[in-house]
């Protein structure tokens, strides 16, 4: 059993105790930093997954209303309309991959690509976040951001202000290109470096949602204080899995 296992049991109990003495009824999923397969995302589903913690998770940076008309009717929209886009171009999920399709993306309509990149940008952003307190990545992912980048702290200022001069709605991204080098892009609407119409390729390992829908209710108009508090909440394990699986 690991150490990242036990401090997540540990995590899940105090925090299943905090929740109970509150009077809030928790719904503590498995935990959010294993996929079902062990490489986090490879083969990604058509079909929506359970959100990995609570509405009210991760209440101090994405108010718990945002977290769930985001996730019931936003994604689920995507989603849905990904299913109906794949019966019409005779897509059969059931043996194709998300990910080579958005690799090709190209070939497929603008529903497709709206939807299939809304659905995937959503199931990784989830996973991309989690409550508990504000970490930094570590490891070899630590180190190639340093080198990448020169630190930490650069890094986190071109990505926030990749997500900050997105105009209109987008993403924000770090990816590792095919060459193994960590960048860090924006992509419009729910375009992602995966599509090989985007104009810097690679697989996304941190996605940043700067759709006004993702923070509107709690921050309106205030773009770059959603994206500052943001950095408090993600989930550099599961982004360490993506980096060590790429
Ligand atoms: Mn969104």
């Amino acid at each position: 059993m690991s150490k990242n296992n036990s401090s997540r049991r540990e995590f899940i109990k105090t925090t299943g105790k905090a929740g109970v003495a509150a009077g809030i009824a928790l719904t503590v999923l498995p935990s959010w930093t294993e996929a079902a397969s062990p490489v986090p995302m490879a083969g990604t589903p058509f079909t929506q997954q359970p959100l990995p913690y609570d509405y009210k998770a991760l209440d101090a940076v994405v108010d718990a209303m945002t977290m769930e008309i985001h996730y019931t009717k936003h994604a689920a929209a995507y989603a849905k309309n990904l299913a109906d886009a794949c019966v019409a171009e005779k897509v059969d999920t059931s043996s194709a991959r998300l990910e080579d399709m958005l690799r090709n993306i190209s070939k497929y309509s603008a529903k497709m690509r709206n939807n299939g990149g809304g659905h995937y940008n959503h199931e990784m952003f989830w996973k991309c976040m989690r409550p508990g307190i504000a970490s930094k990545p570590e490891g070899r992912l630590a180190a190639a951001i340093d080198q990448s980048f020169g630190s930490f702290d650069t890094f986190k200022t071109q990505f926030t202000d990749a997500g900050k001069n997105r105009f209109g709605s987008g993403w924000a991204w770090l990816a590792l290109t095919g060459d193994k080098k960590l960048v860090v892009t924006s992509t419009p609407n729910q375009d992602n470096p995966l599509m090989d119409i985007a104009e810097v390729k690679g697989t996304p390992l941190l996605g940043l949602d700067v759709w006004e829908h993702a923070y509107y209710l709690k921050y309106q108009n205030k773009r770059p204080d959603y994206i500052a508090n943001w950095w408090n909440v993600v989930n550099w394990e599961f982004v360490q899995k993506r980096f060590e699986m790429g």
